[in-house]
């Protein structure tokens, strides 16, 4: 009955994950859930305002496809500001979160076989969407620390390569390409023809002081083969209110723009306003929550580092650890997926295993959780591995 194209499609390998913790909770026993990738903290008020203003002045109908205007020109301000990328507003286009823009982006540029790299570890929704959309991904495997470098991609290719992607800070390692590897990445996307696509999205979130490079600010040349994705998700604590955005060649921007036309047309016009309101008027609050993060990750660095059997690189983005588990792994557990079960069986810890991000051996731990959450789990884990 379905089609070929749904019959490829694995589902969210959380999705068992979820039903396990459910049934759990359903018996009365209380989870530490820190598998979730969004942030534990509400939308900040004067973000919730701006919507709720857009609702109660009637700002409640159909927008622009590619969202308002206001909006896109804060966002090509923003980036400009930010990142030094200059865009026109008519480049850049808002849709309903970063992840359908992604899927729009590669049914937009993927024919039928076309490949497209994607370094692993990795978020799975990549390569589930490039094979949704006719492409082929290619995985590139990463070691610790998972830095992708161009001389793994250049392995990789091949006469159909059409798109390298790139993710940085990455989800689930929270590595961050640095300049001289992108400008790496950058030659070589131009010398072979490719498309970059650049998923940003946990471009605030970083440990480091130091500036985010994105590659489209490398000059010219990669500017006009890449599409930065960034969304208001994870920056601003809006993952409901399902707003992202991408800013690319116009071209490519108006081919998108016709795509979600046809699809979802704009996104709702009370998240633009709230995301006008997000950009214009919420530094301080960014600010407080990234100060947050970053000791939540000190915490877990110094946790972890006393915990001789795992191993793990310190993120220096987003809010996951990617631990390895690899020398815990026996007859009993003979996999990370088998022994996350077992975790989230005996001591009520839920975690993602690695194979949920192409990589065997690991589990994903999210600490966009609160302090009280993190020392129990840090104490569940403990006790699990004596
Ligand atoms: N990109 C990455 C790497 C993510 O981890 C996520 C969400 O988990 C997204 C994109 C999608 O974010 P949204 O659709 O909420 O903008």
């Amino acid at each position: 009955m379905l089609t070929e194209r749904l019959k490829q499609l694995t589902p969210s390998p959380t999705v068992s994950l979820d039903t396990k913790i459910k049934e759990l909770q359903t018996k009365g026993i209380p989870i530490i859930n820190l598998g979730l990738g969004e942030p534990d903290f509400a939308t900040p008020k004067i973000i919730s305002d701006a919507g709720i203003d857009a609702i109660e002045s009637g700002f409640t109908h159909y927008t622009t496809v590619a969202g308002i205007p206001e909006l896109r020109n804060a966002i090509a301000t923003e980036l400009q500001k930010e990142n030094g990328l200059k865009y026109n507003s008519d480049e850049i286009i808002v849709g309903v979160g970063s992840k359908a823009i992604l899927y729009n982006i590669f049914l937009a540029l993927c024919n039928p076989g076309d490949e497209v790299l994607v370094a692993t570890p990795t978020w799975n929704t990549y390569l589930e969407q490039i094979k949704l959309a006719g492409g082929i991904p290619v995985t590139v495997p990463l070691a610790p620390p998972f830095k992708l470098t161009a001389a793994e991609l250049e392995k990789n290719l091949s006469k159909k390569t059409k798109i390298i992607l790139l993710n940085s800070p990455s989800n689930p390692t929270g590595a961050v390409i640095e300049r001289e590897e992108l400008e790496q990445i950058a030659r070589l996307a131009v010398k072979h023809n490719l498309y970059v696509i650049s998923d940003e999205i946990y471009e605030r979130l970083r440990y480091a002081k130091t500036p985010y490079i994105s590659i489209a600010s490398l000059g010219e040349e990669i500017k006009k083969r890449t599409i930065v994705v960034n969304g208001f998700s994870k920056t601003y604590a809006m993952t409901g209110w399902r707003i992202g955005f991408a800013a690319g060649p116009k071209e490519i921007i108006s081919a998108l723009s016709s795509l979600q036309g046809q699809i979802t047309s704009c996104t709702s016009s009370i998240a633009q306003k709230a995301a006008l309101a997000a950009l214009k008027e919420s530094k301080e609050s960014v600010t407080e929550m990234l100060t947050e993060f970053a000791a939540r990750r000190e915490y877990l660095i110094r946790e972890f580092s006393k915990l001789k059997k795992l191993s793990f690189s310190a993120p220096e983005g987003a809010f996951y650890f990617f631990v390895s588990i690899k020398k815990l792994l026996s007859e009993k557990y003979p996999t990370s997926e088998a022994w996350c079960s077992g975790l989230l069986e005996k001591e009520h810890l839920a975690v993602v295993p690695g194979e949920a991000f192409e990589s065997p051996g690991y589990f994903r731990l999210s600490f966009a959780a609160s302090f009280t959450d993190l020392k129990k789990g840090i104490e569940s884990i403990k006790k699990f591995i004596v």
